[in-house]
């Protein structure tokens, strides 16, 4: 069966990963990199090495973007604007939403169709069941090559503006960073008194799972309830209430001799809230506080 062909820019840990996927999928795979020889394993697999950008951009329809940031787009195809029309370029890069917003209008002004994606995978997780991409910009272009795409991750549609993808990436990587982070310091709060991270994962990994649960500490589905209502009640622990706990931990984090920047920043967000008349209302008012930093 035909499958169809594409073009990989960009070679690093990702890139490699996915064009070696297309290939173990029997798609014909052309590949960039600005270090070329970052190609030589994928030629020996069966890869087409394109000599210049405009090359590899003229060797297919569907060209897939792997690289540290938008700007080396710019730097690798930038030269090569004249290859552009009717192609439909899949960057799969982070970067910021703003930045995807301009790309697709420096895509478009050249003819070409720009998807954005943010992937939820490291490279192991690649061509693997379970791992998911964020994508948004034009769904038509996005149906075309759904089949193809669908060989690195599965396809989570996101909407037409551009941003949305790394929106999304962003604010996952967020809970994925500032949980484990959170982890992290509870580990060593409790190792200060000589407890072995063994010790405590069981508590610690409950409090994660049960917050994603649908129980009563399901706090992920209550607090997107009450946002959804504008509605934050405290009457059984107070915001207030919360605050003072928040100075414990920083209080208690210093004298285990810890770094305090995190658990600062969060006592801090606490009394900014309470500082904005939410010391009586719930947890869930901190949204408020989040949505209205201080001018
Ligand atoms: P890097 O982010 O280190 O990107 C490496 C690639 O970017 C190489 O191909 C490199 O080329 C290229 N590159 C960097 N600067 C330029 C430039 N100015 N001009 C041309 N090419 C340039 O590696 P990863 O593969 O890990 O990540 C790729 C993207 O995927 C990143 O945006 C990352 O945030 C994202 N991502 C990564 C994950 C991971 O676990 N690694 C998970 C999810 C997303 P050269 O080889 O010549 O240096």
């Amino acid at each position: 069966t035909h499958k169809t062909p594409v073009t990989v820019i960009g070679l690093g840990p990702m890139g490699a990963t996915m064009a070696q996927t297309f290939l173990k999928a029997g798609h014909p795979v052309t590949v960039w990199n600005r270090t070329a020889s970052k190609a030589e394993p994928l030629v020996a697999q069966g890869a087409t090495l394109a000599a210049t950008p405009a090359d590899a951009l003229a060797a297919n329809e569907l060209v897939v973007i792997s690289q540290i940031d938008y700007q080396a787009m710019y730097d690798s195809i930038g030269s090569a604007t004249d290859a552009l029309k009717g192609k439909v370029l899949v960057n799969l890069s982070s970067d910021t939403p703003e930045k995807l917003r301009a790309a697709n209008d420096w895509a478009a002004g050249h003819g070409a169709d720009l998807i954005t994606g943010g992937i939820m995978t490291p490279p192991p997780g690649i061509g693997e069941p379970g791992a998911y991409t964020f994508y948004s910009g034009s769904e038509a272009a996005l149906e075309k090559h759904r089949e193809t795409l669908k060989v690195l991750t599965d396809v989570t549609y996101v909407g037409e503006d551009h941003g949305l993808a790394m929106l999304y990436y962003t604010a996952q990587l967020f809970i994925f960073w500032s949980s484990l982070a959170s982890y992290m310091h509870a580990v060593a709060l409790v190792g200060s008194a000589g407890v072995a991270p063994e010790a405590f994962r069981p508590y610690g990994a409950a409090t994660i799972g049960d917050l994603a649960s649908d129980g009563p500490m399901g706090f992920v589905k209550i607090l997107t309830e009450e946002i959804e209502k504008g509605e934050y009640p405290g009457e059984l622990n107070s915001l207030l209430m919360q605050a003072v706990s928040a100075d414990h931990v920083v209080e208690a984090s210093k004298a285990a001799g810890l770094d305090t920047g995190f658990p600062t920043a969060l006592r801090d967000l606490f009394w900014r809230a309470v500082d904005r008349g939410h010391g009586a209302d719930g947890l869930g008012s901190l949204y408020e506080a989040i949505k209205n930093p201080p001018k």
